[in-house]
C-alpha cells in the first residue's frame, strides 16, 4: 500500500537521534519548560524568521492563545475560513468569540477580496484567522495590505504551511502572531501533540508565555486566567534534535513529488491546483475530482494507493455547530465545491520514486 503518512519510516531513519534526545531530557532531570523547550523555541524562531517563538500543547491552543494575547474576547467577531481542520474554528469558539465564515477561492484558500469587502462593511470584526491550506501560502502581500488598511488583528494558521513562502514573505510573517501544530502528520510533526506561536512583538510573546502556563508571569503570580498548554521537554528535544534538522530536506522531497504529480497526472476527470504553486510546502496534494470522487477513492484503494478527503464537510455544516452563534459572510459556494471534489493523495517525504510512479499510473488509468 502507498501510505498517506509513514511514521514508521521516520522512526526507522531517526530512532537513534530520537533516543538520544529522550536520553538528554531524562539526564537533565528537568522535564517541563526547561532547556529543550527554550532551545527549540530559538531554533523555530530562527527558521520562520521570527524574533520569538513560544511552544504550547497543540495547534488549536496556539490559535486560542494567539487570539487571547491580542485581546479578543467573548462576543468579538473573527473572520475565518469554513474549510479547515475544525480546530481553527474551535479555537475561536473557546474564547466565546463569533466566527464569521468567508468563502474560499477555487484553490481552497480564504478569499482575501471577500475579506476586504466584509471588513469594510462590518467594523465589529476584530480579528482575522486565515489558513494557508494544503501548505499553499495565501497572497501575503494582499494580507499585509488588509492588515494595514483595516488595522485588523491577524493570527495566521500555519499548521499546514511551515516554511511556505510567497511575495518574499514566509507564511506567518504578516500576522501579529502565527500559530502552528506539531501533530505527527504535519510537515514538522512531533511524536505526539505539540504546537507553537511565533511573533515579532516582545509584549505579545510575553502574554503567550503566561497564557500557556496558567497565566503565570512569575511562579505563583497569575496575571490572567491562562491555560495548561505547555510543550513537553521530550517533544521539544525530539523536534529540535531529530526532526527540525530534516525539515528543509523533507520539504524539498515534498516539492519534488508534487512536481512529478503536476507533470505526470493527466486525467480529464481530474483538475489539479493551478496558478502560483512554487511556494507551497505541499502538506497535502489535493486533486479536484470532476466525476465520482468515491469511485476514484475505491479505485485507488484497490490499486494499493491510500487517499483522504480534506475536508468532507464545511465547518458551519458540522453537527456541533447547530446551536452555536456564528455568521456567514456571504455564500460559501467555492468552499462547498472543494468539499465535494477534493481528494488528497500520498505526498509524505519517505515516498519512493516507484511509489510516486505507481500513484500517477493508477490515477491516469481511472475511467469513471
Ligand atoms: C492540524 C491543524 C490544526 C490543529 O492542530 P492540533 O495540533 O491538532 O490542535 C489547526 N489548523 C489546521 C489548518 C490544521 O491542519
Amino acid at each position: 500500500m502507498v501510505l498517506l503518512n509513514d511514521l514508521k519510516a521516520i522512526w526507522k531513519e531517526k530512532n537513534s537521534d530520537i533516543l538520544a534526545a529522550l536520553h538528554s531530557v531524562g539526564e537533565s532531570g528537568w522535564w517541563i519548560l526547561g532547556k529543550s523547550v527554550s532551545q527549540f523555541e530559538e531554533s523555530l524562531a530562527s527558521i520562520v524568521g521570527a524574533k520569538y517563538a513560544v511552544g504550547c500543547a497543540n495547534g488549536m491552543d496556539a490559535i486560542e492563545i494567539g487570539l487571547r494575547a491580542l485581546g479578543i474576547q467573548t462576543g468579538d467577531k473573527v473572520l475565518t475560513t469554513p474549510l479547515s481542520a475544525f480546530a481553527t474554528t474551535l479555537a475561536i469558539l473557546r474564547i466565546g468569540a463569533v466566527p464569521v465564515f468567508v468563502d474560499t477561492d477555487s484553490r481552497g484558500g480564504i478569499d482575501l477580496d471577500k475579506c476586504e469587502g466584509l471588513l469594510a462593511a462590518d467594523v465589529q470584526i476584530k480579528a482575522l484567522v486565515p489558513v494557508h491550506l494544503y501548505g499553499l501560502a495565501l497572497n501575503l502581500a494582499q494580507l499585509k495590505k488588509i492588515k494595514e488598511k483595516f488595522k485588523i488583528k491577524i493570527v495566521e494558521d500555519c499548521a499546514q504551511s511551515i516554511l511556505a513562502e510567497r511575495d518574499g514573505l514566509l507564511s506567518g510573517a504578516v500576522g501579529d502572531l502565527a500559530a502552528t501544530s506539531f501533530y505527527p502528520t504535519k510537515n514538522l510533526g512531533a511524536m505526539g501533540d505539540g504546537g507553537a506561536i511565533w511573533t515579532q512583538d516582545a509584549s505579545l510573546q510575553e502574554k503567550c508565555r503566561a497564557l500557556r502556563d496558567y497565566g503565570q508571569t512569575e511562579k505563583y503570580k497569575h496575571s490572567v486566567l491562562g491555560l495548561n498548554s505547555r510543550l513537553d521537554e521530550v517533544h521539544a528535544a525530539v523536534l529540535n534534535k531529530a526532526f527540525l534538522p530534516e525539515l528543509r530536506r523533507w520539504t524539498l522531497r515534498r516539492r519534488q513529488i508534487a512536481d512529478a504529480y503536476l507533470e505526470g497526472i493527466k486525467n480529464e476527470n481530474i483538475r489539479l491546483l493551478t496558478g502560483e504553486l512554487n511556494h507551497s510546502v505541499w502538506h497535502l496534494f489535493p486533486l479536484f475530482v470532476l466525476a465520482k470522487r468515491d469511485g476514484l477513492m475505491g479505485f485507488l484503494n484497490a490499486q494499493g494507493v491510500q487517499s483522504a478527503i480534506h475536508y468532507p464537510e464545511l465547518i458551519p455544516a458540522q453537527k456541533a455547530m447547530e446551536n452555536v452563534h456564528y455568521e456567514r459572510g456571504g455564500d460559501l459556494e467555492n468552499a462547498q465545491l472543494v468539499c465535494e471534489q477534493e481528494l488528497s493523495i500520498p505526498i509524505h517525504p519517505y515516498l519512493t520514486d516507484e511509489e510516486v510512479k505507481k500513484v500517477i499510473k493508477a490515477i491516469n488509468s481511472w475511467n469513471p
